[in-house]
């Protein structure tokens, strides 16, 4: 006998984890949440280190950071955030600079003592003419940066961390880092109110669903369990979108990445929470120290390390790759997914977007407004 629920949601990041608290708060329906890892959280899942007691986030370092007054509401209701402020740096030939590039990167680079207002002419002698309208992601930068800093602080990096020659890249990837001017050393232009929540992200995702209305199956393979229930009103789906659909029209690319966890014995390895590293040879694209994140806590004698490394893994999907061949791919989805009345799709894998975590939320709780 098949088992009745009002809405079924497939994955439990914040897309599918908003909806269902929402649904299950405000509407009253009745939720079950298929989720096939065998934890909660999605992408932003945080955990425990046994050995250190060091609270690391899973899949990369996430920080939560939105200018939405609404977002930030929204969340408030499941936690506080820490103050945590973040800042990157980065290692090009064994020197450190600061990440994105600003006016400290550039006058360290170059040697010079610039100020402010001189930097967009000391800059513009170096951009070759011609890149008016850059094509790729090289030319975006090189038209921005000129080729020096572009060489050092972009293409190594970029090249590893998509595995792609940066000028097959779309330029808007990196419309995603500010260039500055100025000593502004946030890594975000959106981080009005910025933060790590107080006692990590999985808490927020406990909290969001700890309702009688709501009913949380892990390791479930939603293709697999279908056809177990009977679904009422909708189904939100927040897997990947080509999957969902049998890959009919081919496979998206996407890219995932995987981390090497070391224990080292100092209190504090690198001074920062994540060190991004320019260079090709070294392997990995930055190095995580996730201690950082949370400076209110008690320090510990050890520290925890994680190495990021790009990694082409069909099973871990973390990025979309969007030229243009994935975005006309995505296209003839999104056509599709428009057919499917009794289907919602959304989140970074279910609509081929690189959005950050506010943008997540912001689109399901507009989601939940359409369905109320
Ligand atoms: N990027 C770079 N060097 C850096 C940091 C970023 O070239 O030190 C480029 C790279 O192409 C990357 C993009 O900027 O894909 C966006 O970086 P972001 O840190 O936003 O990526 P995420 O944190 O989402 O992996």
């Amino acid at each position: 006998m098949k088992k009745e629920t009002d809405y079924l949601i497939v994955g439990s990041g914040f897309f599918g984890s908003v909806l269902a608290e929402r649904i299950s708060r405000v509407l009253n329906k009745r939720v079950t949440i298929l989720e096939k890892r065998n934890h909660i959280g999605g992408n932003c899942y945080s955990h425990r280190d046994e050995e250190t007691g060091i609270e690391y986030h899973k899949y990369g370092t996430h920080i939560f950071h939105t200018n939405s007054k609404e977002v930030l509401q929204y969340l408030s209701q499941f936690t506080e955030l820490n103050g945590y402020y973040h800042q990157v740096l980065t290692t090009h030939k064994n020197r450190v600079y600061q990440m994105p590039i600003n006016l400290e990167t550039i006058n360290a680079f170059f040697g010079v003592n610039l100020r402010p207002f001189e930097v967009k002419d000391f800059l513009s002698q170096k951009i070759p003419k011609g890149l008016d309208n850059p094509k790729n992601l090289e030319e975006k930068a090189i038209s921005q940066i000129g080729p020096e800093l572009y060489n050092a602080f972009i293409k190594g990096y970029t090249a590893k961390q998509w595995q792609k020659d940066p000028k097959d890249l779309p330029a808007s990837i990196i419309n995603r880092l500010p260039i500055r001017s100025s000593y502004n050393e946030s890594y975000f232009n959106n981080g009005r109110y910025q933060g790590i929540p107080l006692e990590g992200f999985t808490a927020i995702f406990e909290k969001m669903l700890d309702h009688e209305l709501i009913e949380v199956h892990l390791e479930k393979d939603y293709f697999q369990e279908r056809d177990n229930y009977e679904v009422l009103e909708k189904t939100i789906y927040t897997g990947p979108i080509d999957r969902y659909f049998e890959y009919c029209f081919g496979k998206l690319d996407w890219r995932s990445v995987r981390f090497e966890h070391e224990v080292k014995d100092v209190e504090d390895y690198q001074g920062t929470s994540v060190m991004n590293y320019a260079d090709l040879e070294a392997p990995y694209t930055r190095i995580h120290e996730p201690k950082h994140l949370h400076p209110e806590r008690k320090s510990t004698q050890k520290t925890l390390i994680i190495k990021e490394y790009s990694h082409d893994d069909e099973q871990a999907p973390y990025y979309p790759i969007n030229d243009e061949k994935n975005k006309e791919l995505y296209r003839q989805y999104a056509q599709k997914a428009k057919q499917e009345k009794d289907v919602l799709f959304g989140g970074r894998l279910g609509t081929y977007s690189y959005y950050d975590m506010d943008q997540v939320i912001a689109q399901a709780l507009t989601q939940f407004q359409k369905l109320s």
